[in-house]
């Protein structure tokens, strides 16, 4: 996301909701603890495949406004989500959190713990809501284990409660309480929030683009570790970032520098104030270090181009150049663990702005794709919670789209942009003109490159489409839609040689059809086949096309159809 441009004001934080979350406990033979979490539905839309307490929003039937609601509404929920009836007067209060900023969506949830009668349950209980997909009794310290190794995902507050657990071993009910309510006080003045083992977040307030409204910094490291992006200088989000680096120092680990992902001020901005507090360099493209140049003074400052890897004891760390949102843009791949660090690659709450006075679409769909070959497991975004991998294959598709909707909004006669912008973004409706119109302006840019749409004027406020294209070759791939395989086919067969079918739903699970799900029929209509064999036409439609989708043809089911039939 870049810096708030003006005219736009800056979002207001989501405001939390009430919920409370039960801590249900069942005693184990050698007087340890197992703890029941229920592992979250994937449709879900708060942490999706996240083990989590059972749990939930306050209700009217809670009685908000009386004594006693948080209790009841735990009780509810468990009741709804697990069958067990737990009494109002059976839990102990474990603490309070609030959900960083860093989510689209938040809650104010008091936890509230409490112990089974032996002899309990099994270790199964039928999920009684589609909310969870299992729910078991887990050893607490089993579940870290898996953790650490990336079998399971856990929500950040669920974390340090677990690890208070294990510290616990057994003891009293009270004093399980008691710690949990420790563990959840020391979060909330300064989070050990960990999406991944190693990766430390922190989100800090900045000047950026809505409805996001603060910017991540992401602490991925191992004995040693970075602080990539703080964007701001203001003095107590300064203070605040610094008490978690505090944090974590404590634990033995050190930092070895300030990283920056691009220029964009809400990511440098606290660059220089936080590397001459903690002593250490900046490291950064080039271009980056340049916007910086002058207010470095006493700090060392060093280029990290693509490729350049960072030793960090335990984990490696590897700038990949991803330009296109920004020139000098840079992601961090983590080499052990399959985890990227994505700066403005893509967010968790919104698009990504090409702006075309600065940003390039080509070079940003080409970064993508190149972030997409990685195969990463999480990605890491300047914006938003982390995500999973496969965001970067939906975003490209949902780009190709977008695309798609611009082109064909394109005619011969000029068309305004912001016509234009309108009929491609109607369903974003809380995204601003400026916005949409900077964005559509990147896309037609682009298109203008490959000799697919042409500006009527000199400042670009009006379009048109070019029926014949240039000399560059799009390039497809199985990913690609009918609009862009439509848009090369049209280089080479007028719109009355073809029909294109999307023929996904027919090949699915087919041995023909492709990973991403794209599976197209084409037909071509053609006096040109007549007289030749049905092999002998499939090999010239095939020579036709292989120059213009290389090595891609598979993913077409091909074919031909002469005028006479
Ligand atoms: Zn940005």
């Amino acid at each position: 996301m870049s810096e708030l441009p003006g005219g736009i004001p800056p979002a207001t934080e989501p405001v939390p909701r009430n919920s409370a979350s039960g801590v249900e406990l069942q005693a184990t033979d050698d007087g340890g603890w197992r703890v029941l979490l229920g592992l979250r539905s994937r449709k879900s839309r708060f942490m999706p495949g996240h083990l989590a307490f059972p749990g939930g929003v306050m209700d009217a039937q809670d009685r908000p406004d009386e004594s006693g609601a948080w209790a009841r509404c735990a009780s509810r929920e468990m009741q709804e989500e697990t069958g067990l009836e737990i009494p109002v007067d059976a839990w102990h209060e474990a603490g309070e959190r609030v959900t960083p900023a860093l989510f689209p969506i938040r809650f104010r949830t008091r936890f509230f713990v409490t112990v089974l009668e032996r002899p309990g349950p099994a270790d199964h209980l039928e999920p009684a809501t589609d909310e969870n997909e299992r729910l078991e009794f887990h050893l607490p310290a089993l579940v870290l284990e898996d953790w650490t190794g990336g079998r399971v995902k856990l929500p950040p507050p669920v974390l340090p409660l677990l690890r208070a657990l294990v510290a616990t071993g057994g003891g009293a009910l009270e004093e399980v309480a008691a710690i949990l309510r420790e563990a959840n006080a020391l979060e909330e003045r300064s989070a050990r929030m960990e999406f991944a083992p190693g990766v430390w977040a922190h989100p800090m307030k900045t000047a950026t683009l809505p409805p996001a409204t603060h910017t991540n910094v992401w602490m991925p490291g191992g004995r040693r570790f970075v602080v990539i992006d703080p964007g701001t200088a203001d003095e107590s989000e300064v203070g605040r970032l610094l008490a978690v680096v505090q944090r974590r120092r404590d634990l033995g680990d050190a930092v070895a520098a300030v990283l920056l992902t691009h220029h964009h001020r809400d990511h440098i901005s606290g660059a220089c104030v936080v590397a001459r507090r903690l002593g250490c360099p900046i490291l950064a493209h080039p271009q980056v270090l340049e916007v910086l140049a002058g207010s470095t003074s006493e700090i060392e400052t060093r280029p990290l181009n693509d490729g350049d890897e960072i030793d960090l004891e335990g984990v490696t760390l590897r700038a990949i150049h991803t330009p296109g949102h920004a020139p000098g843009h840079l992601a961090f791949q983590l080499l052990e663990s399959r985890l990227l660090v994505a700066g403005d690659l893509l967010s968790g709450v919104s698009t990504i702005l090409i702006d075309p006075r600065q940003g390039d679409m080509d070079a940003y769909l080409a970064s993508l794709e190149r972030a997409n070959a990685l195969d990463c497991r999480l990605l890491f975004p300047g914006h938003g919670p982390a995500l999973p991998g496969r965001q970067l294959g939906r975003l490209i598709e949902h780009r190709a789209r977008r695309e798609a909707a611009i082109r064909d909004r394109l005619e011969s006669n000029p068309t305004p942009l912001a016509e234009i912008a309108r009929a491609a973004y109607a369903e974003e409706t809380r995204m601003p003109a400026v916005l949409t119109e900077a964005q559509t302006l990147a896309h037609l840019i682009r298109l203008e490159r490959h000799g697919v749409a042409r500006r009527a004027d000199a400042h670009g406020e009006f379009w048109s489409g070019l029926s014949r294209a240039g000399s560059e070759d799009g390039r497809l791939d199985s990913r690609s839609t009918p609009g862009q395989i439509e848009a090369i086919l049209r280089r080479r067969f007028s719109p009355s040689q073809f029909e294109l079918r999307d023929d996904s739903a027919k090949h699915a699970g087919h041995a023909g059809a492709t990973s991403g799900g794209g599976h197209y029929h084409l037909v071509l209509v053609s006096a040109e086949f007549e007289g030749h064999t049905r092999v002998e036409q499939h090999r010239m439609v095939y020579d036709a096309l292989a120059d213009l989708i290389p090595d891609k043809i598979h993913a077409l089911g091909l074919t031909t159809r002469t005028l006479s039939e």
